[in-house]
């Protein structure tokens, strides 16, 4: 499972983060993730509670941002938000598209108690 892994070692991160700062209880945990990954929120919800039962994180929110796929035309310049991998360029309809946005999967920030 896809999200499980990710959770895993997300979850490392932050218990690594949490040593460093000798803190010992998680209250909120922000990331976010791009639509690229194929990441669903859902799934990484139910993961999240699953990993940190028993653990300094348990009970702490998980607070998920979606970012949404952005891209730039290659041929008109034009930045949009991007449904799928093989969108067209609203503007010129130009199928050479360069991804900018939307691999994210990022600690944005923590909330300790
Ligand atoms: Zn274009």
């Amino acid at each position: 499972m896809h999200e499980m892994s990710i959770t895993l070692s997300m979850i490392d991160i932050v218990n690594d983060e949490m040593r460093k700062r000798g803190v010992e209880r998680l209250e909120r945990l922000k990331i976010r993730v791009g639509k690229l990954t194929a990441v669903e929120p859902q799934s990484l919800l139910f993961c999240f509670d699953v990993c940190t039962r028993d653990t300094p994180l348990e009970g702490a929110r998980l607070d998920i941002e979606e970012v949404p796929i952005s891209g730039t035309c290659m041929d008109c310049n034009e930045e949009f938000h991007l449904e799928g991998l093989l969108s067209l360029c609203p503007r010129c309809e130009g199928g050479r598209i360069e991804k900018i946005s939307g691999n994210e999967l990022d600690i944005v920030s923590m909330e300790v108690v």
